[in-house]
């Protein structure tokens, strides 16, 4: 047993629920123990309501580690004062079953005050990019991203540490994170999953009623037209700024927060799009905020033909 951890907090098993680790001694423990039999330790950190994107992610992570460790975390440091804290969904139980199903091997959920003890006092701010975009509109949210995240990489140490490009800004800002402190875990961005009618997949989609629901393609609509205007040949970024706002603008339960063509790496605003860029939307639909995104990228050189990532 890891010093300082108590028998009560040893990680529970219980049949069809994935084992649960509570305390940081004994999630350090369990990937020392891995590292010292030279296994490659994943990790994929989840705030839990988990769904699809989810489970993507542990199976792409599953094809290169083993032990893959789950985290199920509601970080109440990335949450503004406004925000849905209180009533983000808390799914444990089901969680646990999905992790078990997917194949992951231990689940590190552990409760705010171990995380965060009363004298907590240091925070990882990536400047500049934590600023823009989702930042504006969430003053300190991407501070508390970094700063759980950091967190969870020190823990566990993983060599690979997963994430969706749902949340393509906070992937980038991780993985300048990583790159600016040294870590030795590679940050893995993977793909967006979505419902069969476009909706990228979201624990906070939950909170839509059915109208909302069906207005919520509008995002990914939006996104479909910019891509038809790029490849047909438009690479202003302002037109399609404007194809954007106009395709939300139809929907009378949308409002846009923002529409942005920005660089893939700095994510700084593009006038013309002539090399790999984001094309990123944030929108209200009612009271609930969505965000979504396209990756457009080229092998040609030139950028006449484009790759779109949707
Ligand atoms: P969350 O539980 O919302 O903090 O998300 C945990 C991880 O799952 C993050 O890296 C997200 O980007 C990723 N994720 C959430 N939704 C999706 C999705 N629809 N497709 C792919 N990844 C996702």
């Amino acid at each position: 047993m890891p010093t300082g951890a108590q028998q009560c907090c040893a990680p529970t098993s219980v049949k069809g629920l994935v084992e649960t680790i509570r305390t940081i001694a004994w999630m350090k423990e369990m990937a020392r123990q891995a590292r010292a039999e030279s296994r490659i330790i994943g990790l994929v950190p989840t705030m839990g309501a988990l769904h699809e994107g989810h489970t993507s992610l542990i199976a792409r992570a599953k094809q290169q580690c083993s032990p893959l460790i789950a985290s199920i975390f509601v970080n109440p440091k990335q949450f503004g004062p406004n925000e849905d804290f209180a009533k983000y969904p808390r799914r444990f139980e089901s969680d646990s079953e999905k992790l078990k199903q997917a194949g992951v091997d231990a689940l590190f959920a552990p409760e705010a005050a171990e995380i965060y003890p009363k004298d907590f006092s240091t925070y990882v701010h990536v400047e500049g990019l934590s600023e823009r975009l989702e930042g504006k509109s969430r003053p300190g949210h991407f501070r508390g991203v970094t700063t759980v995240v950091m967190k969870l990489l020190q823990i566990v140490q993983p060599h690979f540490a997963y994430f969706g490009r749902k949340d393509a800004q906070q992937a980038r800002l991780i993985t300048q994170m990583a790159r600016d402190l040294n870590l030795d875990s590679e940050i893995v961005m993977c793909p967006i999953v979505r419902e069969a009618d476009g909706l990228a997949l979201s624990s906070r989609n939950a909170y839509l009623n059915s109208e909302e629901r069906k207005a919520a393609t509008i995002l990914y609509r939006a996104l479909d037209r910019a891509r038809s205007e790029l490849a047909a040949g438009v690479r202003d970024a302002l037109q399609l700024q404007s194809v954007l706002h106009r395709a939300i603008g139809a929907e009378r339960l949308a409002a846009v927060d923002y529409a942005e063509i920005v660089d893939a790496e700095s994510f700084e605003p593009v006038v013309r799009i002539t090399r790999a860029c984001y094309v990123l939307l944030a929108a209200f639909i009612g009271k609930m905020r969505l965000i979504d995104n396209m990756y457009v990228e080229t092998k040609s050189p030139g950028f006449d033909e484009l790759m779109f990532h949707l």
